[in-house]
C-alpha cells in the first residue's frame, strides 16, 4: 500500500475508508500478528486487516497475541484511578450526554474549589492516589483561574497517609497560550476525546456550542503538544458510527502525533455510550457495539500501539473489564462517582451516564489480586520526569516495566496497610510475598524487598 504521510493531516478519511473496503484476507493475519509480537506496533493497513476479521477462530488468534503483548510490556499490573467531576454545567448540546445544555431534568452544579478539595479527600480516604479532574464545557464557569485554584487545593489537601499525587485533566480544548498555562499547573495527562472522527456524524451529534467546531477539537492535541505539554490522552466514544472507522481513525490520530511530535498518545480511552437521565439518544445509540467487537477493538489497539496505555471506565461490567484487562487495558477507574459532589458534598447530584461496575475499590483490588493482577497506585513516572518522549523511549522497547513493577507492588502495599479490609490485606500481603519470590532479576528482587520493608515500617511514597 502507499506510504501514508501522517503529518499532512490528522485524519484522512478516504485512506481509512479504502482500507476498510478491502476484502478480508485472513492469510495475512499470522504475519501481522508475528510482527506485532515483536512490539513494533502495526501500520494502519495491518490494523485494518485485523479490524476486518469477523470469524471467531481468527479473532481468537488476535486475542492471544494481544494478551502476549500486554504481558510483555505491562507485566501483570493494572493502574487504578478515580474521576473527580468538578462541574456539570455545559454550553454544548451533545446528543448523547447527560450534561447537555438542554437537559432540564438534572440539577446543575459547579463545586467551589473548597468543595473540590473535600471530594479529593473523600477519594483519598478510599485509597486512591491518582485522579482525573473533569468538567463539562463552559469556558466562563470553569475557566483556567477556577481550574488552577481547584488543582492547587487538591494537591494541598491531605488526610492520614493520603494525598493525590497525580491529577490528569479532561476539560474543553484550549488555545496554545491557554495550554501553556494549564501545563504550568502541574498536571499529568491532558485528556480529550474526539467522540467521533466522522465529520458528518460529528456535526449531527454536536449541534451547538463551541464543540460544534470539528477541527477546533480535532486539532486540540496538536495545540497541546505545541504548547509544550508532554502527555496527552485521546479516544473516540463508541456507538456513534462504524467502530472500525473510529478505531482506525484513533490510530491515525496516534500516528499523526508520533510523526509530527515524536510522541504518540500516552493513553487511549475506549468509552461506549451508556444511558443518561433525560437523554433519549443515549438509550439507543445508532451503532451500538457488542462485547465480541469491543474485545476486538481493545486487542487491535494493544497490538497496533503497544506503548500506549488503554483506559477503561466503570461503564463496563466487572466481567467484561476483566476480559479487556487481559487483552490490553492497563488502567481502570474504581469506586467512581460521575457527578459533581458524588463522593461527599452532593451525593444526590445526577450522573453523566449509568455505571455498570459499582464495586468498592477494596472489592476491585481483591478481584484483581484473585485474577493475578497487581493493583497499582503508582504515579512515579510523572514525578520522576519520565514523561512525554522520555517515557516513550522507555515504553517502546518494553523497558518501562523494570520501574513499574516494583512501584506497583510498593503502592499496593501502602494501600493494604492504610485502607484495605482485613480480608483484602491478608490476600494482598500473600500476593506481595509471591511477587517478590517470582521476581527473576536479583537486583530488582532486592530493591523490591527493600521497598516493601520500608512501607511495612511506616514509610510512605516509596518509589524509584
Ligand atoms: S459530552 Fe461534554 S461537551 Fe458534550 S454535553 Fe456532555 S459535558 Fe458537555
Amino acid at each position: 500500500m502507499q506510504k501514508i504521510d501522517y503529518k499532512s493531516d490528522i485524519i484522512q478519511p478516504d485512506i481509512i475508508n479504502d482500507l476498510l473496503d478491502k476484502k478480508v484476507d485472513n492469510s495475512k493475519v499470522d504475519d501481522i500478528l508475528n510482527k506485532a509480537l515483536k512490539l513494533k506496533g502495526l501500520d494502519l493497513d495491518e490494523s485494518a486487516e485485523l479490524m476486518n476479521v469477523t470469524d471467531e477462530e481468527t479473532a481468537e488468534k488476535i486475542f492471544k497475541a494481544a494478551k502476549k503483548v500486554k504481558e510483555i510490556i505491562y507485566g501483570n499490573r493494572i493502574v487504578l484511578f478515580a474521576p473527580l467531576y468538578a462541574a456539570n454545567v455545559c454550553t454544548n448540546n451533545c446528543l448523547y450526554c447527560g450534561f447537555r445544555r438542554d437537559n432540564n431534568s438534572i440539577v446543575r452544579r459547579v463545586l467551589t474549589p473548597d468543595e473540590v478539595a473535600e471530594e479529593a479527600k473523600a477519594i483519598m480516604n478510599l485509597g486512591h492516589k491518582r485522579i482525573v479532574l473533569l468538567t463539562g464545557e463552559d469556558y466562563a464557569a470553569t475557566g483556567l483561574d477556577y481550574l488552577e485554584e481547584c488543582i492547587q487545593k487538591i494537591y494541598d489537601a491531605k488526610v492520614f497517609n493520603g494525598e493525590i499525587r497525580r491529577i490528569n485533566v479532561n476539560i474543553a480544548p484550549l488555545s496554545v497560550e491557554d495550554f501553556k498555562r494549564l501545563d504550568s499547573f502541574g498536571i499529568g495527562t491532558y485528556q480529550l476525546f474526539q467522540e467521533t472522527y466522522n465529520e458528518e456524524v460529528y456535526k449531527y451529534v454536536h449541534p451547538a456550542g463551541k464543540k460544534a467546531n470539528y477541527r477546533w477539537r480535532l486539532e486540540a492535541m496538536d495545540r497541546a503538544l505545541e504548547a509544550g505539554m508532554h502527555d496527552v490522552g485521546i479516544g473516540p466514544l463508541f456507538g456513534l458510527t462504524d467502530y472500525r472507522f473510529e478505531t482506525l481513525a484513533t490510530l491515525m490520530h496516534s500516528h499523526h502525533l508520533d510523526a509530527k511530535f515524536g510522541v504518540g498518545p500516552h493513553t487511549i480511552s475506549v468509552p461506549r455510550i451508556e444511558p443518561a437521565k433525560g437523554v433519549t439518544f443515549s438509550e439507543n445509540p445508532p451503532e451500538k457495539i457488542d462485547e465480541f467487537t469491543f474485545k476486538k477493538i481493545v486487542a487491535v489497539l494493544r497490538l497496533s500501539v503497544p506503548y500506549t496505555g488503554i483506559i477503561l471506565s466503570t461503564r463496563e461490567t466487572p466481567a467484561l473489564r476483566k476480559e479487556l484487562c487481559d487483552l490490553g487495558a492497563s488502567q481502570i477507574s474504581a469506586e467512581s462517582r460521575v457527578n459533581p459532589g458524588g463522593y461527599s458534598v452532593h451525593k444526590e447530584t445526577d450522573s453523566q451516564f449509568t455505571m455498570s461496575d459499582n464495586r468498592t475499590l477494596d472489592e476491585v483490588v481483591r478481584a484483581l489480586l484473585k485474577d493475578g493482577y497487581t493493583p497499582s497506585f503508582c504515579t512515579a513516572c510523572y514525578r520522576k520526569g519520565r514523561i512525554g518522549k522520555d517515557f516513550m523511549d522507555l515504553a517502546k522497547p518494553g523497558l518501562i516495566k523494570q520501574f513499574c513493577q516494583p512501584n506497583a507492588v510498593s503502592t499496593l502495599a501502602e494501600y493494604l496497610y492504610d485502607y484495605a479490609s482485613e480480608e483484602t490485606k491478608k490476600e494482598g500481603l500473600k500476593f506481595i510475598e509471591q511477587q517478590i519470590a517470582n521476581t527473576e532479576n536479583p537486583r530488582v528482587q532486592s530493591q523490591l524487598t527493600d521497598m516493601i520493608a520500608k512501607v511495612a515500617a511506616g514509610e510512605r511514597d516509596v518509589y524509584n
